[in-house]
């Protein structure tokens, strides 16, 4: 992989924050954009703006032409079966409140869903609103000691009560991989769908949504460095033409009179209003730009980052990691005791370092461990073991400040 050549992609790595090299390392927040997305931006609107689907002239057509590419983009590469089971939305959050709405008019009284106790809170609110309205009962996953999903308290809690599994297919907070396709394939032997929120995996190693046999999976594009605001929904087409429409509008329209309106098919029933079209586009362009480097190369090296950075980190005393399963990405949660997370993180930012301090929205997860919060610091492919290395000096420099 040539680093030289990859961090020469993306413009932000060249500024300098309070007079030190920018050296980000909060990629579990979002990932910095490379050049190419950033220009499929500037290009669409000086050159094909126009809004999609309804227009006659040249120019919507080919807004519409590029708006439904990016579709088969991201179709091709999570390996959907069907382009209209991907629904563009404007991510992670608003897919699974899409989902939620649906699951609202599913479920009764007595159904039960479960949800991992590793889940961001844009995974468990919307549930609870949900529950709240039907009834549904919400069940959890705890976790042990290294941040895993205590699976045989899923095998207990799981039943023919069960109609829906929600799970993380990476923790945002730890990075820790969760085991999905047992997590699956237990919950359809007892007929539950299952939803996963790819929206950490998704930026460091690819998907088959075919071979596993998710129901529902959903991502951001700005994790993966895309633009915000724009994400997907997979949705099995069942499930897709099972629910109602999550929000009215033009577009998810077929017929529409005083008395009665018919909804569009898949996928514009869920697609109300103009889109976000250059966000898709976007989002299709920078797909294309990790597949190019390929996301092998991507894993493997950021697997390099992860155990270097590791190893550096516990050799500081006093320092606690959070989160030590084996199966993991590059996202390393810790606490130096005595030592506050927040003070941490606002000295490093003065030698130019940012990372994430806090809850992670992930405040289950930090209530599990007894704590407030931590320091995180998250790599990516564009990091490097020279920026590891500063982050060590630095936090050493650091703790001697505030020991
Ligand atoms: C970032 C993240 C989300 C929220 O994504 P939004 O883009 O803010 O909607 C949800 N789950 C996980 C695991 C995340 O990392």
């Amino acid at each position: 992989m040539d680093i030289a050549k990859i961090r020469n992609d993306f413009p932000i790595l060249k500024r300098k924050v309070n007079g030190n090299n920018f050296i980000y390392l909060d990629n579990a927040a979002t990932s910095q954009k490379p050049n190419l997305v950033i220009d499929s931006i500037s290009d669409y609107y000086k050159n094909y703006n126009s809004n999609i689907h309804r227009g006659v002239h040249t120019v919507s057509q080919e807004a519409t032409d590029a708006y439904e590419n990016a579709r088969i983009k991201i179709q091709k590469h999570f390996n959907v079966k069907n382009s209209y089971e991907v629904i563009l939305t404007s991510g992670t959050t608003h897919s699974i409140n899409l989902v939620a709405n649906g699951f609202l008019e599913i479920l009764n009284e007595n159904d039960e869903i479960i949800i991992s106790g590793l889940e961001h809170h844009s995974n468990i609110v919307p549930w609870q609103m949900m529950a709240e309205k039907n009834g549904a009962k919400i069940k959890i996953i705890p976790i042990n000691e290294n941040g895993e999903l205590d699976m045989k308290v899923y095998d207990s809690i799981l039943s023919n009560k069960t109609k829906l599994v929600f799970v993380n297919h990476v923790s945002n907070a730890l990075g820790t991989v969760n085991p999905i396709k047992k997590i699956i394939d237990k919950a359809h032997k007892l007929g539950a769908a299952v939803l996963v929120d790819g929206a950490q995996a998704s930026a460091h190693f690819k998907t088959d949504l075919q071979k596993l046999n998710v129901d529902f999976y959903t991502t951001s594009a700005h994790k993966l460095c895309g633009p915000t605001g724009i994400g997907m929904l997979f949705g099995k087409e069942k499930w897709l033409k099972k629910m109602p429409p999550y929000q009215g509008g033009g577009e998810m329209i077929s017929d529409v009179t005083f008395e009665k309106t018919t909804y569009a098919d898949l996928p514009h029933k869920f697609e109300a209003g103009t889109p976000n079209v250059c966000g898709a586009i976007a989002f299709g362009v920078a797909l294309d730009y990790l597949n190019d480097i390929g996301f092998e190369v991507i894993e493997n090296y950021e697997n390099s980052l992860l155990k270097y950075a590791t190893e550096k980190l516990k050799s500081i005393s006093k320092l606690k990691i959070y989160g030590e399963s084996k199966d993991k990405t590059s996202v390393i949660s810790f606490n130096v005791k005595g030592i506050h997370a927040y003070d941490i993180g606002t000295l490093l930012d003065k030698f130019g370092i940012a990372v994430r301090t806090g809850q992670h929205c992930a405040q289950p997860v930090m209530d599990h461990f007894g704590i407030s919060g931590t320091v995180r610091v998250s790599f990516s492919f564009y990091n490097t073991k020279e920026e590891i290395d500063k982050l060590y000096d630095s936090l050493n420099r650091v703790l001697s400040m505030l020991g």
